[in-house]
């Protein structure tokens, strides 16, 4: 541990130098290309302090020259342009979905750069998730990123993450129970690793860049493999004392009886999550494409096309939810209540009875002012979350988001 100095004062300057180095690379990063004396005027920095700073961030390669700005008014030299090196760093993102997992591979702004997709690794999780890393690393290259530069690496799941730790504590549709991911993860690729739950991740992206975009409060109803709820409240992750809350797909519903993966009977999500979707469709005598099989995203296509089969068997899903969903705007009276996961895509077949009956049952003053709608289409928001979760090792916007 390095020595705090302090000058008596109570200012810790190592703290101090920390913080005008990340405003300082802040700037540089939105407002490429930049000169030294802007960057003080912006930053509000002395310009010694601010040419320290950026001498220091030219040595490790964040930071380059572009070329010469204007002549002064003053007819003094032109100052030096300097714009941020996306490519000093690199991150990986690893979605581990229940049958198939995707890695992408993001420059140091989050600009993804490679993806590829694999069938989810056969064997103990320590196996798979060593596997995946390799995978990773095969990717790295392949996108002519160096791997010596990945600075660190995101992970998410669909289950219990304890996101101080990185340990998964349980995810039922993945079989897995105590897994310490991080900690395997960062030792097979040899940088930090983060994870956080699908359901978390996708409501910080939503909310940064998403269909939520500047809001503070914000909860999203994911409905994919199981059910769950990630919540933004003032502008952080809810996590609670272990990182289980937002479990709202393990609630009983009264009347409900069916075994749940969890072990309790009556779950939410035993009749609402995309397995259970094409299970009722599938009992009501609809097909699938894939030899029978059918998917949620077949009964989803089909309520699309029209079939009245397809479409009742979603209303019915969305109904449900809409109750769970009025508990969580009643809970914590978010702007926002997003709706994703695969089953999202389904359109106003599911969203519509889903709204109709939150917003029936939630407390009128609450239902007037929420609104409730899909999360944003063309975002892969739990894949883009894993980059945003590495990002925090950089960027400590998302250090505040994930962790406080
Ligand atoms: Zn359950």
């Amino acid at each position: 541990m390095t020595k705090k100095k302090s000058n008596g004062s109570g200012v810790d300057h190592g703290l101090m130098r920390e913080l005008n180095r990340s405003l300082v690379l802040d700037v540089i990063k939105a407002r490429s290309p930049i000169s030294r004396p802007d960057i003080a005027k912006t930053t509000q920095l002395t310009k010694p302090t601010v040419s320290g700073i950026v001498n220091d961030l030219m040595k490790r390669g964040l930071v380059r020259r572009v070329g010469m700005g204007a002549t002064t008014t003053g007819g003094g030299r032109p100052p030096l342009l300097l714009e941020f090196n996306k490519r000093s760093e690199f991150l990986v993102g690893v979605q581990i979905g229940v049958e198939r997992s995707t890695v992408v591979v993001a420059d140091a702004l989050g600009t993804e750069i490679g993806r590829t997709s694999v069938d989810n690794p056969k064997g103990e999780p320590a196996a798979a998730l060593k596997s995946l890393a390799k995978t990773a690393m095969t990717l790295v290259e392949e996108s002519g990123a160096s791997k010596r530069r990945v600075s660190a690496a995101g992970i998410c799941l669909p289950g219990l993450v304890e996101m101080r730790t990185g340990k998964c504590l349980l995810a039922p549709n993945l079989g897995w129970k105590d897994v310490p991911v991080a900690d395997v993860f960062s030792e097979a690729f040899g940088v930090p690793t983060f994870v956080v739950n699908n359901a978390d991740a996708a409501v910080v992206v939503e909310s940064t860049e998403g269909a939520a975009k500047g809001a503070r409060n914000v909860v999203l109803l994911h409905v994919g493999s199981g059910v769950g709820a990630g919540i933004l409240s003032d502008g952080k992750l809810l996590h609670g004392a272990e990182g289980f809350a937002g479990e709202i797909g393990h609630c009983h519903i009264p009347g409900l009886t069916r075994q749940c993966n969890c072990g309790r009977t009556g779950c939410l999500e035993t009749e609402t999550d995309g397995a259970a979707i094409a299970r009722a469709a599938q009992e009501k005598g609809l097909t699938g494409t894939r030899g029978g099989q059918l998917t949620a995203e077949d009964v989803a296509r089909a309520a699309a096309e029209g079939d009245p089969v397809a479409q009742d068997v979603l209303a019915s899903a969305g109904r449900v939810l809409g109750v769970a969903a009025s508990w969580l705007i009643n809970l914590f009276d978010p702007e926002i209540l997003l709706v994703g996961g695969g089953v999202a895509a389904a359109g106003p077949s599911f969203l519509e009875p889903l709204k109709q009956q939150a917003l029936a049952m939630t407390l009128p003053h609450l239902a007037e002012r929420v609104e409730v709608r899909p999360w944003a289409e063309g975002i892969d928001a739990v894949v883009r979350g894993a980059i945003l979760v590495a990002m925090q090792k950089s960027e400590s916007y998302f250090r505040v988001i994930f962790q406080e």
